[in-house]
Parts: C-alpha cells; sequence; structure tokens
C-alpha cells in the first residue's frame, strides 16, 4: 500500500552508521534534567522490520502474512507493514480503527478474535471487515444476528502444551466438535470459509505446524461434505522474532512447506495466510532505560570481603519498567532480560552481585537477578535488545509510565529496497542461505559518532 510511510516518518540511518550510534546519541545527548522526565524511551528499527518481511517471503512463499496487531500497535510499525502490503489481524474494534485510520483497507483486516463483544461486531459490519473468526455456537449466534454477511474462519484447538505462552487453553474448538459447529452454521445460512489455528508462542517443535495442517485438511473435508465452500488456511503466529530461537524461523518454514505440499498442495485454490506478531518486530525494538532509585545491601557472609576488603554486597537497582508493564515477558515468557551497559566497563572495575526491579512497590517485580555489573550511578541507562514484542503500549499502569517514547529509524537501503518492494541481489543471502541484514544494525559499527550521522527527520 504505497504511500503510508514517508521518510518524515523515521531518522534516516545513513551507510556505515547504525541505530546504535542513535541510541547513543539519545541516551549520551540526554541532560540530567531530561533523565528525570524520561526514564525509558525505545529506538525502532524500521529496516529490521523490512528485512523479516523479505526473509518471510523467501522462506514461506505460498503464504500470505497478516500481522497481529495486538503484539505492538505502534504507528511506525502499522505504516512499514501495511507498506509492505501485509494485511492486518485485529483483535478489536480499536485496532480496526487503528488500521484503517492509517488507510488499510476492510478486505486485507481479518477479525480474529473467537470472543467478540457485540459491539464490535457490529463495527465490523459497518465498516466492511467481513473475515471473522469463531470456536463456538454463542458466538455463531451473535454474528448471525449482528453481521449476517460475515464470512466465517473456524479456529481449532491445538496441542500446545509445550509451548510457552499456550493459546488453546482459551481459544479453539477440537475437532470432535467441529462437525457439529458446520452444521450450526449451515443451518443458520452462515458460510465458514476456513480453518484458523495457533499452535502457542516459542513452541520447541516444528512438527506442531505440521500436525494443526493435516487436522485442518480434515475439518476441510467435513466442511465440503456439509455444503461449505472452505478456501482459506490460516497458520497463526508463534513464529520466533529473534534470531538465537531455539528453533529457527527458517527450520518451522520447512516444515510448514513440507506439510503444505502434503495437505493443500500447490493449485488446490486454498489461499494460506499467517498472522505474525513477534516475528516481524522483536528484534526491530531496543529499550533504554534508565536507574531511578538503587540500594545496596550488605550480605551476612562471614569471612568473606570484596576484592577492595569491603564487605560483601548486593546491589539492588530500580527501573521505571517492570514486570507488570514492558518486562511482561519475565512473568508470561519466562524471559531473562539482560541489559547491555552503553558504556563497556574496563577490566578493572569491580564487578558486585546486582539485580533488576520494576517500579511496583511488590517484591514480585523483579526483572532480573543473580547480574554481575560494575557500580552503576542513579541516572545511568541501561539497554535491551528484542523488546518489540508485547511491550508497546503496556508501560507499567501500576506505577510507571503509561506509553514510552520511540524513535523510529531506518538505514537508506532498507528504505529504497522497501520502496522497490525488493531485496537488494547483494544482500540477498549469506552462505548459509539465510536472509542478511538490511537493518541499520548493531553490527556495523560499535563507534560512538557524534557527528552529522542521521538527516534530521524524527518522530519521538
Ligand atoms: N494470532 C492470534 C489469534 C493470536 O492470539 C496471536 C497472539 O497471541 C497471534 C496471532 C500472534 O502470535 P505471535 O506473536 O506468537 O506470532
Amino acid at each position: 500500500m504505497a504511500g503510508c510511510l514517508s521518510e518524515a516518518d523515521f531518522v534516516m540511518v545513513e551507510e556505515g552508521f547504525s541505530t546504535r550510534d542513535l541510541l547513543e546519541q539519545l541516551t549520551l545527548g540526554t541532560s540530567q534534567a531530561t533523565t528525570e522526565e524520561v526514564a525509558a524511551f525505545f529506538v525502532a528499527d524500521l529496516g529490521a522490520v523490512v528485512r523479516k518481511h523479505f526473509c518471510f517471503l523467501k522462506c514461506l512463499p505460498r503464504v500470505r502474512p497478516f500481522y497481529a496487531v495486538k503484539c505492538n500497535n505502534s504507528p511506525g510499525v502499522l505504516k512499514v507493514l501495511a507498506e509492505l502490503g501485509l494485511g492486518f489481524s485485529c483483535a478489536n474494534k480499536a485496532e480496526m480503527e487503528l488500521v484503517q485510520h492509517i488507510g488499510v483497507p476492510a478486505s486485507k483486516i481479518i477479525y480474529a478474535n473467537p470472543c467478540k463483544q457485540i459491539a464490535h461486531i457490529k463495527y465490523a459490519a459497518k465498516h466492511g471487515v467481513r473475515l471473522l473468526s469463531f470456536d463456538n455456537e454463542m458466538e455463531l449466534a451473535k454474528v448471525v444476528k449482528s453481521h449476517p454477511s460475515a464470512k466465517m474462519v473456524l479456529c481449532i484447538a491445538t496441542d500446545d502444551s509445550h509451548s510457552r505462552s499456550r493459546l488453546s487453553l482459551k481459544f479453539g474448538v477440537s475437532l470432535k466438535s467441529c462437525r457439529q459447529l458446520l452444521e450450526d452454521a449451515k443451518r443458520n445460512h452462515v458460510e465458514v470459509v476456513g480453518v484458523s489455528f495457533h499452535i502457542g508462542s516459542g513452541c520447541p517443535d516444528p512438527q506442531a505446524y505440521a500436525r494443526s495442517i493435516a487436522d485442518a485438511r480434515l475439518v476441510f473435508e467435513m466442511g465440503a461434505e456439509l455444503g461449505h465452500r472452505m478456501h482459506i488456511l490460516d497458520l497463526g503466529g508463534g513464529f520466533p522474532g529473534v534470531e538465537g530461537a531455539k528453533v529457527r524461523f527458517e527450520e518451522i518454514s520447512s516444515v510448514v512447506n513440507s506439510a503444505l505440499d502434503l495437505y493443500f498442495p500447490e493449485g488446490c485454490g486454498v489461499d494460506i495466510l499467517a498472522k505474525l506478531g513477534r516475528y516481524y518486530v522483536t528484534s526491530a525494538f531496543t529499550l533504554a532505560v534508565s536507574i531511578i532509585a538503587k540500594k545496596e545491601v550488605l550480605l551476612e557472609q562471614p569471612g568473606r570481603e570484596e576484592e577492595n576488603g569491603s564487605a560483601p554486597k548486593t546491589i539492588l537497582y530500580q527501573l521505571s519498567e517492570g514486570e507488570y508493564g514492558i518486562f511482561n515477558s519475565v512473568l508470561f515468557d519466562n524471559t531473562c532480560p539482560t541489559p547491555i551497559l552503553p558504556k563497556k566497563p574496563s577490566t578493572e572495575q569491580p564487578l558486585y552481585s546486582s539485580s533488576l526491579w520494576g517500579p511496583v512497590i511488590d517484591g514480585c517485580d523483579c526483572i532480573a537477578e543473580g547480574l554481575w555489573l560494575p557500580q552503576l550511578h542513579v541516572g545511568d541507562w541501561l539497554v535491551f535488545e528484542n523488546m518489540g514484542a508485547y511491550t508497546v503500549g503496556m508501560g507499567s499502569l501500576l506505577g510507571g509510565a503509561q506509553t514510552c517514547r520511540i524513535t523510529y529509524a531506518m538505514s537508506r537501503v532498507a528504505w529504497e529496497a522497501l520502496r522497490g518492494q525488493l531485496l537488494p541481489a547483494e544482500q540477498d543471502e549469506d552462505a548459509e542461505g539465510t536472509c542478511r541484514p538490511l537493518s541499520c544494525g548493531w553490527e556495523i559499527t560499535d563507534t560512538l559518532c557524534m557527528g552529522p550521522v542521521f538527516t534530521p527527520a524524527s518522530i519521538m
């Protein structure tokens, strides 16, 4: 969708520089007074999103990507994905409004929430969003009444028992109950046009996709027997967002492609989609958070001393964001965020046992423990990578900032690739067959550049 994103929407990073330089400019350039005001902000590399998209197209050429808006609804992300031509998967009226506001047509929106509020179903009907998901007869009855021209996608349960974040505990109908629902739909003259599933996030076994694709084939056959013309298969999300994931995206893709060839071969007339969240945005966002308070606690360990002869201690640092906000992945995904220090400590600096805490006054708001850090100070910045998924808009309601400022950036090469909608030949792939960076990545330079690195446009 050309024209969604313009150069005014982000900082252009010129060749030879990186978003790390931008982050350093923003943190080192922050005065004490500003640190007191702004205790956390994101730098978002939109080039990383573009690169993910090209990798997706290359690895899963038969799958049409939709973006799960709830994962990160920031304007820069929505605009770049709209510009790349993605569809959008919305969970409620607010998300539909948001993407329609940037010009996404209703035909590119799926209202993919099996539990919908009636007012939101009516909004979808009024604004032309026709593809909705369901997994029970009550939901079907609501849609029959409020959106009779809707086309429904049946959401089936998966065995996500090994996934870190499980969806089928709440969503999805078992294979056993599918026929009944398809019959109900037929009786009520509701068109069921497809099947969706979600294998959960952080799934350690790519074969879970293959099993669900096989299940979907069975449901397609049931549907056909009952006279439904089913032509959409939605593979859901759960594709990893970080490079070092246990199961690589390329590995999952190869399992998915084989299963599609077996159960939904090319030319079978089925439109295959996926609704990805974390895959697109996790690695694009870097968070800088400053230390707002600190406390030293002496450890009562007789006979043990620090190298400098003082009593052993542990240092508790408090940040303005915690588990109940931006760092919710500690709670939900069992992650262990590790900070990067903007200034590399010298080898002579002693390290202290340290922990990081969020702003909520309870003993659970712990972000990370067991760290060995040099002595840090109130106002110092800590940097966390891979912070793009389920973080934006999650600023701690309990004592933290509610929204965090975002500075978007993109390398010129990514911007040109985006405008041409093609991966430049020399960037295509490395020896291992994985896509090489188009992002203004951290890998380009480690040195701090305070010169005229960035063209002036910036949205903060
Ligand atoms: N589709 C649905 C229905 C979801 O509920 C979610 C996330 O919860 C997604 C897609 C995106 O999942 P992920 O971020 O793991 O790609």
